[in-house]
Parts: structure tokens; C-alpha cells; sequence
């Protein structure tokens, strides 16, 4: 069947893409929306056209089969430039999402109306690219450019409402999309033809202080990342110089971008995110349905994970240890929601609904129809063992039982319960409702369904899931320990820690190893330093400042002071006394110090994650090097654009 077909009812003519999932400009799509455009043009009895898409969506993007492959005519550029030179009007009938060359095509029709939940972008940099079919060159002749330079440099698309507000949409639909198309034909029939945005001026033309700003601010947010500064170097040409020149160079810099190591690397972590999940063993496998979910422990974690169920539509029931902690934990929801109420992001109505899906009790007989429970109590194998034996029975026999721990054996804590089948762990990253990252744990008992369950559980909270198996630290928090042993060996060896905190940010992450566990706190991880001394091999390297500096009652940035002292403003400054301290120690050791440079600690960070990922790999904890790129970029502030520690240490051909 052909993927766009041409219809006429009483003077106008449907342009129908069907091109599943995501009605994608496939070479059939651009050929066959030229044809579509010829048999308008030359038939007299038509004098508007709609295009309209199948399915769920407008286009939304590029056929990634046709990736790497030479563009096949006519391409995209072409096709949207007979589309501006059509001699009918097309009026593009959006729903679902416009993305990519989709709002590419929307901005060479003539008029375009959206329905209300629509959504449109240019989402190009998040691939370490730019627009490639004059998004750059129309779009501020559409809307007004600091509008144009937001959504192409951020790469995040607007809602049809805002759309409407900035001049990109000519009307929105509200009831029938088609219907309201129809309706929209029928106004402007006997008006003009409407210029094609490329003969348009520029909707505001920026001073050259404005551009400065502009380019400031993106290079800010920007973080390393070409594409965003060379959208506005596009933009920027097709204003001041016209849309030709515009247009050249856009194309130009597309071309650079595509075959540019962020971009390489962009796309890697693009696909390794949709492939991560998708395990073999599991196809075919039907999870369990899932309607209430319960939460044990309703402190950070566990008011998180419930607040993420609840904005997924689950029903949600925290089991405390007493009222008062049940109070604390509805609290703690409540407040979360309140600010998703506040950012606009939930309605009153939604916020009152979702509150009333929550209940609290100290009583596990509330959990009798759970469908699937998340343990988030004190990080101790007593407590767990407590929590799962009353989980076995109090749940209903197929419920299942995941663990949030962060370093305990689940096979251990599995081992405790009637039915070990059904133990998983799931490994949430704090915020609980806000970060994407999902470790997927496989206990050596877990059956398909159960994993299945937890999958389709992860995928309904909107979560990037990695499966891994048990191990301290699963995938994440395992290599983290790695890199930080490295880190503390080259405080001793002569480095400081805001100059291995300044590599790191220079190398893209957005904060330092050691401002990170200020942040965090020093307190816990001390806690457990001490608990496992008596295991330590005494045999292996050990630094002890960080111990030194809880000593000190330094805890972190909570108490001002830790591995930095903290101004009044809670600003991180380097302290004497921690460089003093440092160095006292590399002497007392008989170390010579020496210097380390910002690539030659990023060697050793590299190099010690590299090192950790191989052997995480071998165990089989992992998957594949790509769940672990997907860890590190998702939970652990590891560089997007740079592809995850793997990819860009993977030996290149
Ligand atoms: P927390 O101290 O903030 O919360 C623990 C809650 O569990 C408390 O509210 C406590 O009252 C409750 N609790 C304790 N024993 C209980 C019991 N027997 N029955 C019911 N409730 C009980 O701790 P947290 O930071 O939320 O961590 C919880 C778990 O999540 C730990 O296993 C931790 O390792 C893991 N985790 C924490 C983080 C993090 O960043 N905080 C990240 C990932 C995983």
C-alpha cells in the first residue's frame, strides 16, 4: 500500500500519510508527497489541500533505516520547497507530535493547525545535530527568534497552546482535527495566497549586543555541545544574510554535525536507551497487570517511587513503622505533587485525584491486592529480611516483591521468602520521581513473569530500565566506587580535590566527585567505611581522608564544611585546610607528590570505569557495554555527548 494517497472531497484534497509507527519522511513519503503536490497543481477542481498523518501522530521524524545511506530524491529540502511553491493552499493538520523535518514539512505548508494535544519541535541537537531542512531558516519567520532560538537550541518541543501564542500554529482544533481543518479551509478559500516563509522578513531581528546574549546563554547551557551554538550561527546567517545563505549554510553545518563525534556518540546513546530493555529471553512473555502498588518505607526513596506510581495512575499504599512516619510520608508526597501542581504540570483536579489514590498504613494486611511491592526501608539485611517475610504473607501469591537496596544481596533477601521466584530488585536513583534511571535487578530465582511485570512497571513510570544482575553496587554504584577509589589514590599521589572536581566539570559532568558527596553527605558512606573495616583486605591501598574529615564533625555542604567550605551563599570555595590535610598525608605515607593535569585525571577516571564496565561485563552483570553507557549518562552525570564511558573508550577501527 502506498504510504500517502490523495483524496477529493467538495473542492479539497486530502494528503493521508500511512507510514507506521511514526509516519516518517521515508523516501516513499517524500516521493509521494510530490506526486500528491503535482496532481493538485494541475487539477482545477481542487483550491486548498489538508495534509493529514494516520495513526498516532503527525511525522515525527527521519526513518532511521535510511540513516547512513546516500539521500535517495528527492530529498527533504526539495520536497519542502515544493511544497512552499504549491499553487493551492496546504494546510497541515497536526496531532500527536510534529518533530524534526514533521515540523519541517508543517513550516513549508501554508497554514497549519494543530488539535490541542499536539506537540511540535525541532528536537535535531539532542542527536548533535541541526535542522537540516531549513527549520533554522524558516522558523524565525514564523515566530519571534527568541522563540525560534529556544526550541532549536533546546531541542524540547512546545505545546500546541504555546504554539498557538507564538504565531507557529494558525489555529487550534478543538473537537474533530479533520473537521476543524475543514472548517479552517473554508476561511481562507477566497483569500491570497500567503508568502512562502522564506520570502518573509525575519519576525525580530536581534541587535548584535542581543546576539551575544543569546550565543552567552546558549554556550551556558550548552555545556560542551556543538550543535546548539551552530543552530545560532544558522539562524543567525539566514537572518543577516538572507534565506539563501541561510539555507547553504545550514545544510552545510548539518553535514559537519552528522558526521561529528557528538553526534556519533548522541546516537549511540539514542539507540542504546530504546534497545537496553528489550531482552530475548523475555519476548513473548505477558507481565502481570498492574493496578495498586505498594511502598515500604516512606522516607526519600519510598515517597518518590510512590510519587512516581501515582503520576503513572497507580493506586498507591506506603507502609510505615508508625503514624507519625506515615504522616511524614504523605507529607513528603504532597509535596512533590505540589510541585508538579505548581509548575503547571498537573491540574488541581489531577493533584486532589492523585492524592486520593494514596494511603498510608502500619498494617501489611493493606497491601493484600498489591500487584507489585518496592521495599525502601534503612539500608540493613535485618530490616529487609523483617520487610520480605511479612511481604510473603501478607501479598497475594503472584505479587511482586522488588527491592530498592542499593548495596545488599538480593539473592540474600529472596532467600527469606516464601516464593524467591518473584524477589527482583529495582534500583530507584533519588529524586525517585524525577530520574529516569532504573536498575532492573535479576535475582538468581526471579522468573520471566516477574521480570516482565517489573519491565512494563518501569516503562509505565516513564523510566530508562537496565536489567542487571546482583552484585555490590549493580552496575552504577559499582563503577562510581571504582572511579572514587582512583580519585582518593590520586589525592594521595598529588592531586587536590577541587582540581580532580574542575577536570571532570571541564570534561562535562555537571559536578565534581567530591562537591557531589558534599552534597550527599559524608556521614553515610563513613558509616559504612566503618561497619566493613573488619572485612577490608588489609593487603589493598586505603585513603582515610575522607574519615579524617568526618572526624572533624565535616560533613559535607549541610554543615558548611567538607571536602570545600561553603560561603553564606552555599557556594563551594577550595579550603587551606582540606589541601593541608591532603598533603600532610601523601607525606606521611612517603608519597612524592607530583602534578595531575585535567586530561591526565580524566585518564585515570576513564580508565578505572573502562576497567570496572569490562569486568562488570565478563560477570555478566551487565548486559551489554551499552546498559552501562545508558547507567553512567542516566544516573551518574556522566557527559551525554560524549556517548558513555564505554563507547568512548571502545577501541575504534
Ligand atoms: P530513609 O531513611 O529516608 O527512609 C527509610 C524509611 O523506611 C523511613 O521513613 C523509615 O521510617 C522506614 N522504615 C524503616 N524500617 C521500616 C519497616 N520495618 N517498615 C516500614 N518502614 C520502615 O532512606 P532512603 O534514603 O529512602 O533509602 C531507602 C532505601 O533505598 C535504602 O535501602 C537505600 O539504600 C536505598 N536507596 C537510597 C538512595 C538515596 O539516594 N537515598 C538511592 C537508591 C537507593
Amino acid at each position: 500500500m502506498s504510504t500517502v494517497t490523495l483524496t477529493i472531497e467538495n473542492a479539497i484534497a486530502f494528503i493521508t500519510i500511512n507510514n507506521p509507527p511514526i509516519n516518517a519522511t521515508s523516501h516513499s513519503v517524500r516521493s509521494g508527497l510530490v506526486d500528491a503536490l503535482d496532481q493538485i497543481d494541475g487539477n482545477d477542481d481542487i483550491r486548498a489541500a489538508i495534509l493529514i498523518c494516520e495513526g498516532k501522530t503527525f511525522i515525527a521524524g527521519a526513518d532511521v533505516s535510511e540513516f547512513g545511506q546516500p539521500p535517495k530524491p528527492p530529498i527533504l529540502p526539495d520536497v519542502i520547497k515544493r511544497l512552499e511553491a504549491a499553487t493551492k493552499p496546504v494546510i497541515a493538520a497536526i496531532h500527536g507530535h510534529a518533530l524534526g523535518g514533521g515540523l519541517e514539512v508543517a513550516l513549508g505548508c501554508q497554514y497549519r493547525i494543530a488539535d490541542s494535544k499536539a506537540k511540535l519541535g525541532l528536537p535535531e541537537v539532542n542527536l548533535g545535530l541541526i535542522p537540516g531542512a531549513g527549520g533554522t531558516i524558516r522558523l524565525p519567520r514564523l515566530v519571534p527568534v527568541t522563540e525560534a532560538v529556544s526550541m532549536i537550541t533546546s531541542g524540547k518541543p512546545v505545546s500546541a497552546t504555546k504554539a498557538n501564542e507564538i504565531g507557529l500554529l494558525d489555529a487550534i482544533a478543538h473537537g474533530e482535527l479533520i473537521d476543524a481543518a475543514c472548517d479552517f479551509a473554508q476561511t481562507i478559500l477566497d483569500g491570497e495566497m500567503p508568502k512562502p516563509l522564506l520570502l518573509r522578513d525575519p519576525v525580530s531581528v536581534p541587535s548584535t549586543d542581543e546576539w551575544d546574549d543569546i550565543t552567552v546563554a546558549t554556550k551556558k547551557k550548552a555545556r560542551g555541545q556543538t550543535a546548539p551554538l551552530a543552530a545560532i550561527s544558522a539562524i543567525r546567517t539566514g537572518i543577516e544574510q538572507g534565506p539563501d545563505a541561510g539555507l547553504a549554510f545550514e545544510r552545510e553545518k548539518f553535514i559537519e554535525l552528522r558526521d561529528s563525534d557528538q553526534s556519533k556518540a548522541l546516537r549511540h546513546i539514542f539507540f542504546a536507551e530504546r534497545s537496553v530493555a528489550k531482552l530475548p529471553e523475555l519476548k513473548g512473555v505477558a507481565p502481570n497487570p498492574l493496578h495498586q502498588i505498594g511502598v515500604i518505607g516512606g522516607g526519600i526513596m519510598g515517597a518518590g517511587i510512590a510519587t512516581a506510581s501515582l503520576l503513572a495512575g497507580f493506586d498507591v499504599t506506603i507502609i510505615e513503622r508508625d503514624d507519625a512516619a506515615c504522616a511524614n510520608g504523605r507529607a513528603t508526597v504532597e509535596k512533590h505533587l505540589s510541585g508538579s501542581l505548581t509548575r503547571g504540570l498537573i491540574s488541581q483536579d489531577r493533584f486532589d485525584a492523585l492524592m486520593a489514590s494514596l494511603t498510608t498504613s502500619t498494617d501489611y494486611a493493606a497491601l493484600a491486592d498489591a500487584d507489585l511491592v518496592v521495599e525502601a526501608v534503612f539500608e540493613d539485611m535485618a530490616v529487609k529480611h523483617d520487610v520480605f517475610g511479612k511481604l510473603s504473607l501478607h501479598c497475594k501469591a503472584d505479587a511482586v516483591l522488588a527491592s530498592n537496596t542499593s548495596y545488599l544481596d538480593i539473592n540474600d533477601i529472596a532467600s527469606r521468602c516464601i516464593n524467591p521466584k518473584r524477589v527482583i530488585g529495582l534500583h530507584f536513583f533519588s529524586p525517585a520521581h524525577i530520574m529516569k534511571l532504573l536498575e532492573v535487578v535479576r535475582t538468581d530465582k526471579a522468573d520471566a513473569k516477574s521480570l516482565a511485570t517489573a519491565f512494563d512497571f518501569a516503562r509505565a513510570l516513564g523510566k530508562i530500565a537496565v536489567p542487571c544482575g546482583v552484585c555490590d553496587g549493580f552496575i552504577g554504584n559499582r563503577i562510581m566506587s571504582a572511579y572514587r577509589k582512583h580519585c582518593e589514590y590520586m589525592l594521595e599521589d598529588g592531586a587536590l580535590p577541587h582540581q580532580i572536581d574542575a577536570a571532570m566539570v571541564e570534561f562535562g559532568f555537571p559536578m565534581g566527585l567530591f562537591a557531589m558527596q558534599d552534597m550527599a553527605g559524608l556521614e553515610i558512606s563513613w558509616a559504612t567505611r566503618k561497619r566493613l573495616a573488619p572485612f577490608r583486605d588489609p593487603s589493598e591501598r586505603y585513603v582515610a581522608l575522607g574519615d579524617y574529615l568526618c572526624e572533624m564533625d565535616r560533613f559535607g555542604k549541610k554543615n558548611g564544611l567538607g571536602w570545600y567550605r561553603y560561603d553564606e551563599n552555599g557556594k563551594a570555595q577550595p579550603d587551606p585546610e582540606v589541601d593541608a590535610l591532603v598533603i600532610a598525608e601523601s607525606e606521611k605515607k612517603g608519597i612524592t607528590r607530583r602534578d595531575f593535569n585535567s586530561t591526565e585525571i580524566m585518564d585515570v577516571i576513564l580508565t578505572a570505569m573502562r576497567n570496572e564496565g569490562d569486568k562488570i561485563l565478563s560477570e555478566g552483570i551487565a548486559n551489554s557495554a551499552d546498559a552501562i553507557d545508558v547507567v553512567m549518562i542516566n544516573g551518574y552525570g556522566f557527559p551525554r555527548h560524549k556517548g558513555g564511558p564505554m563507547f568512548m573508550t571502545a577501541k575504534k577501527d
